[in-house]
């Protein structure tokens, strides 16, 4: 994902130097916020917008998808304790 599915603000940062880009498989940063609950999965689960806040899956799949609904509801939880 490119940019932010709710404000539609570009994530795409600053670019990679030449000889690093093979490392991170990518020509630039991205801006988004990778968060991982480490009690639901290993790895980023969710994106959160770095200018609106908002969180997004980070991709289309069902696992993705499920995964992003499951944290936001471990969250509301968290929250409203
Ligand atoms: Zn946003």
């Amino acid at each position: 994902m490119d940019a932010c599915p709710h404000c539609k603000s570009s994530w795409i940062g600053e670019p990679i130097p030449e000889e690093d880009q093979k490392l991170f498989n990518a020509t630039h940063f991205k801006r988004m916020i990778g968060i991982e609950v480490r009690t639901l999965y290993d790895g980023v689960a969710v994106y959160q917008c770095p200018d609106c806040g908002k969180y997004s899956p980070v991709g289309d799949s069902k696992l993705e998808k499920s995964l992003f609904k499951a944290l936001k509801e471990y969250m509301d939880e968290e929250i409203s304790e």
